[in-house]
């Protein structure tokens, strides 16, 4: 029988760039497949599951406006390209036999559905995994913003930030072999010492409503489902 899971709702935040696998852009199909099997082995525990994947693989706003483009119209491309991922992980998690919705901030019927709150969560209670694109729906921000927003808006529990790394370090663990991983980790540490966790706006709405964020390694297969059965290393940011 399957380990009793620690949290019965969860937002799953991942970047984009976690998509692309070794290439250097895009998505990676094997690796959406990957993670989509880490995905469903959570929704096989009972847990009802968010999900928000950044753009950064194929566009970012900041880097359009740094050369040039205008920022609103670069931020709305990068808003685009979460769609993009977010119908990719749909494709992967339904090959799996896992339901899902692509819910977007921005409308496009063709394509998926509006964001309407009382509906979203009517979906996580079918539980069918809720994967919100566009981001905010609104330029200036980042899908770890619209994540903290959608995490509160849906009542989840934590915000799981998968990451390469299996939790926040004192200094980077890829270029300081002695760098320290925190176990528990203040919203106003992280904020104070620029730790890279995510961006100073989303860990503020975090701490303005007691969400605890969790970073945790994507890379470690089975990981994810590992955290929910109550094992492996992780930072709490609370
Ligand atoms: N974006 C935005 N508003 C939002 C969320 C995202 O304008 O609410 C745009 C922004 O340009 C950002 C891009 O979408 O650079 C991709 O999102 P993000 O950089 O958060 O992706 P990640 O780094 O997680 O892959």
């Amino acid at each position: 029988t399957p380990a009793k899971p620690s949290y019965s709702r969860v937002l799953l935040k991942i970047s984009g760039e976690a998509l692309m696998g070794d290439q250097g852009y895009g998505l990676h199909p094997p690796t959406v497949q990957r993670i989509a099997a880490e995905v469903k082995s959570v929704h096989d525990m009972g847990v009802e599951i968010c999900m928000v994947i950044g753009g950064g693989n194929i566009f970012r706003g900041l880097q359009g406006s740094a050369q040039g483009m205008e920022r609103t119209t670069a931020d709305y491309m990068g808003m685009l390209a979460t769609v993009m991922n977010a119908l990719a992980m749909q494709s992967a998690l339904e090959e799996l036999g896992v339901f899902t919705r692509v819910i977007s901030a921005i409308p496009m019927d063709q394509v998926c559905e509006p964001y309407l709150r009382r509906r979203a969560v009517r979906h996580l209670e079918k539980k069918r995994v809720c994967i919100f694109a566009a981001g905010t729906g609104n330029p200036y921000f980042t899908t770890d913003t619209a994540a903290t927003l959608r995490a509160n808006e849906m009542a989840c529990e934590a915000i799981f930030k998968g990451t390469k790394v299996d939790g926040v370090y004192d200094s980077d663990p890829m270029l300081n072999p002695d760098a320290k991983r925190y176990e528990t980790v203040s919203y106003d540490d992280c904020l104070a010492k620029h730790l890279k966790v995510m961006d100073a706006s989303a860990i503020a709405l975090a701490r303005d409503n007691d969400l605890p964020i969790i970073v945790f390694s994507l890379d470690e297969p089975g990981g994810f489902r590992g955290i929910l059965a109550g094992q492996g290393t992780y930072t709490t940011v609370k």
